[in-house]
This record gives structure tokens, sequence and C-alpha cells, in this order.
């Protein structure tokens, strides 16, 4: 079974992805995971890509996608469940994930849309803050440190990372709806696009995850 999650930043995709994995017996693919895991075992994509990294480049869709065929073509993989976290991007990987799955005999069987008002989302990015010694991770509204601006356990001033700022998420926003709205469209046509309203509670959002991927396990 493939399941693909759609999101900007800030919509907790990746927490439930992990939550997911936690209880089932699934298999996350990221294609910043697959990455570092083939630079780590230095195989001959993973070389390449290494290449593309060091110059400070954007690896190309081609080489992503060698990867992500790599790990959904083992013996073992078609008994899987595979959750595609922030992958496809765009509608050309889309594409090329369906005609690898088509020779696999296999399709995406569920594409989960999490949804979240844009401003609500603003805030939620903006008010994330760290501590740059032991990296725990705050937020001004929602996981406020004991000391306003300090870290519960080192006691040293919270830091904001540089990607955000508001300016910087905006930016990025219309260039990511860019990619994603072909990318929605494709997978509505397909019939196999769910919404999910990412704005809730964390438990609320999981179990409604885990109806839909247990609906579509029973067809
Ligand atoms: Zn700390």
């Amino acid at each position: 079974m493939h399941i693909v999650f759609i999101g900007p930043p800030g919509v907790g995709k990746g927490t439930q992805a992990n939550m997911l994995l936690e209880k089932h017996p699934m298999v996350k693919i990221s294609t910043g995971d697959l990455l570092r895991e083939s630079i780590r075992n230095q195989s001959s994509l993973g070389i390449k890509a290494k290449g593309f990294m060091e110059k400070g480049e954007l690896v190309p869709d081609e080489l992503v996608l060698g990867l992500v065929q790599e790990k959904i073509s083992t013996p073992e993989a078609g008994k899987n469940t595979f959750i595609f976290d922030g992958f496809p991007r765009n509608i050309h990987q889309a594409k090329e994930l369906d005609s690898i799955l088509t020779s696999l005999r296999s399709k995406i069987d569920l594409v989960i849309d999490f949804t979240m008002d844009e401003e609500e989302r603003i805030i939620r990015l903006t008010g994330r803050r760290m501590c740059p010694k032991c990296q725990r991770t705050y937020h001004t509204i929602f996981a406020k440190p004991k000391d306003d601006t300090l870290c519960d356990v080192c006691h040293i001033l919270l830091v904001q990372r540089t990607d955000d700022n508001e300016q910087v998420i905006r930016q990025r926003s219309v260039v990511y709806w860019e990619h994603t709205k072909p990318l929605l469209n494709y997978y509505g046509e397909r019939k196999v696009l769910a919404n999910v309203d990412a704005s809730r509670p964390i438990e609320k959002v999981f179990s409604e995850i885990e109806k839909l991927i247990s609906s579509k396990k029973k067809k």
C-alpha cells in the first residue's frame, strides 16, 4: 500500500507520520532521509547525490526518483505500507512515481492533504523556538517554556530558526502552492485524494488518518 502526505511546513504531517510508524508496521519515505541513507551507504546514486549537495545544488528529480525506486522495489516491499512524506513535490515527480508503481503492478492508494488556514499556519511557524544547546523545541503559544524566553533545562535564551520568520515563510508559501495545486488536482482526478483538517488537536487528526487508511485497506 502506498500513501502520500501532502502539506506545507507547520501542518504537522511529519509528526503524524512518526505517530503512525510507532503504532503500525509502516515505512516512511522522505527524500531527505533517502538522500542521507544513500550517501551513508555510498551507493552509486548516493555518490552522485553527494556531488550535487556539496556544490549546494538541488538534487535532480531523476536521481531522487531512482532512490525511491530502489526503496520500493525490494523483494519484501510488496507487503509493506509506505508513507511518502513531502514527496512527490510536483506533478512531474507524481507522474514518474506512478509509472514506477505501475511497473511494480502497484499504485498510490491514498493521498492525504493536510489543510490549515494559512494565517494560523504562519502563527504556528513563527512561534517556534529552540534551545541552541539541547535542541529542545518550544512554542510561544502552544508549548511555552516555564520562564518566558529560557530553556527549561539549560536556562539559556531560546532562539528562532532563521527560516521561521514571517517574510521567508510567505515567500516559500507562494512557491509551494505553485507546485502543489496541480499536484492536488492530479490526485483529485484519480479519486485518491482526502482532506484532513490539520488545525484540530493532534490526536483527532491522527484518528482520522487511521480511519482513512483502514477504510482503504478493506477495499
Ligand atoms: Zn536546553
